[in-house]
């Protein structure tokens, strides 16, 4: 299998009601993505199945990602859900399939050769993780047969992980960056919005040109206009002048903790 080289995707969660979800996948693929990322948490999988069927793209264009829950992490449990996720997205393989954090019933010698598995079987061409530190990489990597495809961490310009960034380019997996706008945060960042008004570009622009000159992937989630608007980052070269200065920019706090009450359901 060549490695994935993954393109900007679509975000999907927080896409929960299932006819605006399928509206955005099929007005996404249309604009020109190629990746859409869903989650068995997202509760969206159908929906978005539904919009990868109602596209004129053809599905083989389009690298479609999920992820086991962290619930499901049990050997047996990995195998049975990962199935029921081909089911619900009505598909017979998706190109990549995620550890989706390794918390709750992840127990890397036993969770990683389910995934193992399932590669084997071709339920998913391709094996990520999701959420790890350095530490749960390279374990990970020293148990799975199949390569890390994919890494897939928050990362915005307030949370820039230099380390999970060096360690993509030495285990040679893509880094895709989850909450490229920081939930939102980054379009209402004054140090973002100085540097979008001096380029002339928007915040989001900005935030996703930065994301994809780093060699991350990000994943914005995104509808109506905001779809097509992000886009356009693939497009931009900012000036080196605009990417320092973003480099430049304080770290914050991630947006995203499984001590959340979303992680506890
Ligand atoms: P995000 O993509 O950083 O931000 C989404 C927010 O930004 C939404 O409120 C969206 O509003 C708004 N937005 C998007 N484009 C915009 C634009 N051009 N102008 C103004 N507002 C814009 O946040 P996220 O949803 O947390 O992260 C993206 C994806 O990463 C998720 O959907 C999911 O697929 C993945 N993710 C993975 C994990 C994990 O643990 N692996 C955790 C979190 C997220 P509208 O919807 O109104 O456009």
């Amino acid at each position: 299998m060549p490695p994935l080289d993954l393109p900007i995707g679509l975000g999907t969660s927080g896409l929960d009601d299932p006819e605006t979800c399928t509206d955005t996948v099929v007005a996404a693929l249309e604009a020109g993505y190629r990746h859409v990322d869903t989650a068995q948490m997202y509760d969206n999988e159908a929906a978005v199945g539904e919009g990868i069927a109602e596209s004129d793209v053809d599905r083989d264009e389009v690298v479609v990602a999920t992820k086991i829950h962290p619930e499901n992490l049990a050997p047996e449990d990995v195998r049975e859900t990962a199935r029921e996720s081909l089911g619900r997205l009505g598909l017979d393989r998706v190109d990549l399939l995620y550890v989706h954090w390794p918390i709750r019933a992840y127990d890397a010698a036993a969770t990683l050769p389910a995934f193992d598995d399932l590669r084997d079987a071709g339920v998913t061409d391709h094996v990520g993780v999701s959420n790890f530190t350095p530490d749960l990489l390279r374990e990970a990597d020293a148990i799975l047969d199949a390569p890390i495809a994919a890494h897939q961490v928050e990362c915005h310009p307030r949370f820039q992980q230099p380390e999970l960034r060096a360690l993509a380019d030495e285990f040679d997996h893509d880094l895709v960056g989850y909450s490229p706008l920081g939930c939102g945060e980054i379009l209402d960042d004054l140090g973002i919005a100085a540097i979008a008004d001096r380029n002339d570009r928007s915040p989001a622009v900005v935030a996703l040109a930065w994301a994809l000159d780093c060699g991350t992937v990000p994943i914005p989630k995104a509808r109506g206009d905001h779809v097509r608007e992000n886009l356009r980052a693939v497009d931009v070269d900012l000036p080196e002048a605009a990417l320092d200065a973003v480099d430049a920019l304080e770290p914050g706090d991630r947006q995203i903790d499984p001590d959340d009450a979303a992680w506890n359901r």
